[in-house]
């Protein structure tokens, strides 16, 4: 479809996927964003009080992927970006009672350096070895076709051996993902490590390779933290800067609801909208319809199979398919004197193997400047996730006291915490399981069929912040606005 025949689309969510698919879409054509909160930025929130600054969900983001800090920059916000302190660009991992730096050169599941292996208290003799021998496990080819998909927990065991899956490999993913390593899909959360064994032949000659073509960060172990960034007034500096830049280059806001979808005889959209609840008792207004020749549903997949079901039954049934985990941040202020760990990483994860309910913790003060007052530390701590829902709808007194005993116990927490945030995030993450590539083609296949339409956000091609807002921007290029990863 030719830019200059869509005049007007609504874009359904004001989160960064629905922001970066109107920042591309006002280019071309007149944009109204619908949002029912009454704020941008969707899960990107931060919150400030007395010193300290705390993130709702996102942290920081992937420098290595370029929609990110392209946007940051355009946004004017170059100055804002700070990276993890060189100091603590290093994971522990709770084990027997201790916290254990990962070995060094170990990157969520690939093995860098044989010395960190060896040397590492963590691991038996007999599950090194297993490591050591990576090198010579023989590659599982893609066999018949482009899809060949298997688990996370699959791929890890193996490769690694059961015992660096359970003690290295499913606490850095559980801390990233908050999934079941036994439904995680490799080729749609880690495509990165299965290209490794197909095109080398094993982790320990793809990352001997990948290095090679990087410079410095070699020890940086867990989740590359060297390529990680944050914004120094916090992330939603994002999402509100970008809010500003589209009210001035035009685009529409209305702080509504959308609750249904229909194509008009014209081939044009009718997308019905509900003010928020709140608005609807003071106003006492009911729904209204909004017209637009193409529509964007940045929103969840849940949401926009509800949206869809009368327009496109086997779209809609793709996208209810695609689950969802919660997970909830207890965010905690202490008093430095008050930890007695050394905090000398970015975080720590935990193994389910240690039968505790934490999943990770993030030093969020020693990663980044200026998140807590001088002499004080914040700690995120994360719960819930696919393996443990019941975690996160634990109610505030009973969450913050299972949390604060565990952190007694694993960091050496004394005394009453200086601040206690508690956000839920309930059915936030998308689930990749095995096959859901699979899905996103067949979604791809039904979308190629409905003029004027197309979806955007982190359930279908990466969570991370830079893959969201390269979603919206695809989502703009599908509908002849814009070009994908501006
Ligand atoms: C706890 C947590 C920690 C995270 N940490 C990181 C991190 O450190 N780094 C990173 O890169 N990523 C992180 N992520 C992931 C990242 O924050 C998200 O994937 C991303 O922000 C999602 O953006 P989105 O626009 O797709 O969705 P959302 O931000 O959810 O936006 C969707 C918007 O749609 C609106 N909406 C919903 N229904 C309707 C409707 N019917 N009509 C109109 N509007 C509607 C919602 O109100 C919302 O504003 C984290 C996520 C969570 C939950």
């Amino acid at each position: 479809m030719k830019a200059s025949r869509l005049k007007h689309v609504v874009v359904v969510g004001g989160g960064l996927a629905g922001l970066a698919a109107a920042e591309s879409l006002v280019r071309h054509a007149s944009v109204t964003v619908i949002e029912p909160s009454g704020r941008l930025g969707g899960m990107v929130a931060t919150v400030r009080c007395g010193g300290w600054l705390v993130e709702r969900s996102a942290d920081s983001f992937l420098a290595a992927r370029p929609e990110g800090i392209a946007m940051v920059e355009r946004m004017g916000l170059s100055s804002e970006l700070v990276g993890v302190n060189p100091r603590v660009r290093r994971a522990l991992i709770y084990h027997a009672g201790r916290t254990i730096p990962v070995p060094a050169g170990f990157r969520l599941m690939a093995p860098g350096q044989v010395r960190s292996i060896v040397s590492t208290s963590m691991l038996s003799p007999l599950a090194k070895l297993r490591i050591l021998a990576e090198r010579f496990v023989p590659a599982r080819h893609a066999a018949s076709h482009e899809y060949d998909d298997e688990t996370l927990e699959h791929f890890a065991v193996r490769r690694l051996g059961r015992q660096a899956f359970e003690r290295l490999v499913q606490p850095l993913v559980a801390g990233i993902w908050t999934a079941d390593p036994a439904r995680l899909s490799m080729a749609a959360a880690c495509p990165e490590f299965l290209e490794m064994e197909r095109h080398c032949g094993s982790l320990w000659a793809g990352e001997r390779s990948r290095l090679r073509g990087t410079k410095g960060d070699q020890q940086a172990t867990g989740a590359r933290y060297g390529q990680f960034v944050t914004l120094a007034s916090g992330m939603e500096t994002l999402p509100i800067r970008l809010g500003k830049h589209l009210d001035q280059a035009g685009v529409s806001r209305i702080t509504a609801s959308a609750t249904h979808l229909a194509r008009r005889m014209d081939g044009g959209w009718d997308v019905s909208i509900e003010p928020p609840e709140a608005l609807t008792r003071s106003h006492g207004s009911g729904g209204q319809v909004c017209q637009a020749d193409g529509v964007v549903l940045a929103v969840s997949a849940t949401a926009a199979a509800t949206l869809l079901t009368t327009v496109d039954k086997p779209l809609a049934d793709a996208l209810a398919g695609i689950e969802y985990a919660g997970s909830a941040i207890v965010s905690l202020g202490f008093a430095r004197s008050d930890v007695a760990h050394p905090l000398d990483a970015a975080g720590m994860v935990v193994p389910r193997g240690e039968h505790r309910r934490i999943l990770a913790v993030s030093f969020l003060s020693e990663k980044f400047p200026g998140r807590a007052p001088p002499g004080f530390v914040l700690l995120r701590v994360f719960v819930g996730g696919a393996l443990d829902p019941e975690a996160s709808q634990l109610d505030d007194a009973q969450l913050t006291s299972m949390v604060m005993r565990e952190l007694a116990d694993m960091l050496g927490v004394r005394g009453d915490p200086r601040l206690v945030q508690i956000d839920r995030w309930s059915r936030a993450m998308p689930q990749y399981h095995v096959g859901h590539r699979q899905r996103i083609a067949r979604i791809h296949e039904r979308l190629l069929t409905i003029r004027g339409l197309a979806l955007a956000g982190a359930a279908y091609e990466g969570v991370g912040i830079p893959q969201v807002i390269a979603s919206g921007q695809a989502a703009a290029a599908s509908l002849g606005c814009g070009e994908r990863g501006e």
